[in-house]
């Protein structure tokens, strides 16, 4: 589809995806759900998500990864946008353009940052004066994900991972991302743990970040984080796809500090050194040819920001 132009009256707001640096799942809850420990870091794979007033509900998907959004209700901005207009008794409906970088069902949280977005956006396009607090309650009925890309930076989250708190995080990072071609979903991933877990008969912990992390990021120690890097769901998701382990030793053997299934994946992180050597690292996995792109971006970066209001 092509890209719509501005309409009249747009306000894009910029969104990072984030990378779990831990992400520690507890056992099954009866409702369904699993606690979690996790860490989050923002990083500059940015989404853009742009609203203007139109007759009737509209998504306009564009950039690099347009084709796996969906255009419908489903789509996690318009439910955003719905929620707004309906807690705030807002009469009126939206084209929203999806300005789509983060790979889809990447396990970056694309959908939860577009929402978190829509959000932020919806408040400016309708002069609501939401606080952060409000729209934080908002983003954490539309889902665990979406508080955060509100914040960015780097963050502690328990709970179903909306509880969040910042951590003190030194330096900045320098990532490669190694994307696949077919997403994979999350609730397959977390109901493969539960398998493996159930076959294993292990007992679960409770959910609790290492203080190996903390430290690391606390020294902006590249090194030390790499070896800190740890997802419960990573088995999970090599049992589901097992050239994701090929890929991760790969890159580890390139010279990564260390490397990690993102999230519920398949995208896989690899954290480096230096800018130049995320180049190098880039190189040498695009030749080996283990995944479909290869993006660097850096560590952490602020959080959901308008970038051109009506104003503008
Ligand atoms: P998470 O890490 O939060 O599990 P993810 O990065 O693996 O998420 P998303 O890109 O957020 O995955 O998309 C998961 C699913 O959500 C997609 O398969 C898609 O159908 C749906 N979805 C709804 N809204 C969006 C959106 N705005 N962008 C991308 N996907 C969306």
């Amino acid at each position: 589809m092509t890209a719509a132009p501005t309409l009249p009256g747009t306000v894009t707001v910029r969104v990072p995806a984030k990378v779990n640096l831990q992400l520690h799942v507890g056992a099954l809850r009866p409702d369904g759900y699993h606690d979690l420990a996790t860490v989050f870091q923002a990083v500059s794979l940015h989404d853009e998500v742009s609203v203007a007033r139109w007759d009737g509900w509209q998504v306009v998907p564009a950039g690099t990864y347009a084709d796996g959004i969906p255009t419908d209700e489903d789509n996690l901005a318009v439910r955003a946008a719905k929620l707004v207009a309906e807690r705030c008794g807002v009469d009126e409906s939206l084209s929203i353009r999806i300005d789509k970088d983060i790979p889809v069902a990447g396990g970056m949280a694309g959908g939860s940052a577009d929402a978190a977005a829509a959000l932020l956006a919806c408040d400016q396009l309708w002069a609501l004066g939401l606080d952060r607090d409000e729209l934080a309650e908002m983003a954490a009925v539309l889902g665990s994900d979406v508080t955060f890309p509100l914040s960015g930076g780097t963050a502690m989250a328990t709970g179903r991972g909306e509880q969040l708190a910042p951590v003190l995080a030194r330096g900045t990072f320098h990532w490669v991302f190694a994307i696949s071609d077919e997403g994979l979903s999350t609730p397959a991933v977390y109901a493969e743990l539960d398998r493996m877990r159930e076959e294993s008969g292990e007992s679960v912990a409770e959910p609790q970040v290492r203080p190996d992390l903390m430290a690391a990021l606390r020294q902006g120690d590249a090194a030390a984080l790499g070896q800190a890097l740890h997802n419960d769901l990573e088995p999970a998701a090599f049992s589901l796809r097992p050239d994701l382990r090929e890929l991760r030793d790969a890159g580890v053997e390139f010279g990564a500090l260390g490397g990690i299934v993102s999230g519920s994946g398949p995208t896989v992180a690899f954290v480096t050194e230096s800018h130049e050597a995320a180049l190098d690292l880039s190189v040498s996995l695009a030749a080996a040819d283990l995944c479909r792109d290869l993006r660097r971006a850096k560590g952490p970066v602020h959080g959901a920001q308008v970038v051109a209001g009506p104003r503008d």
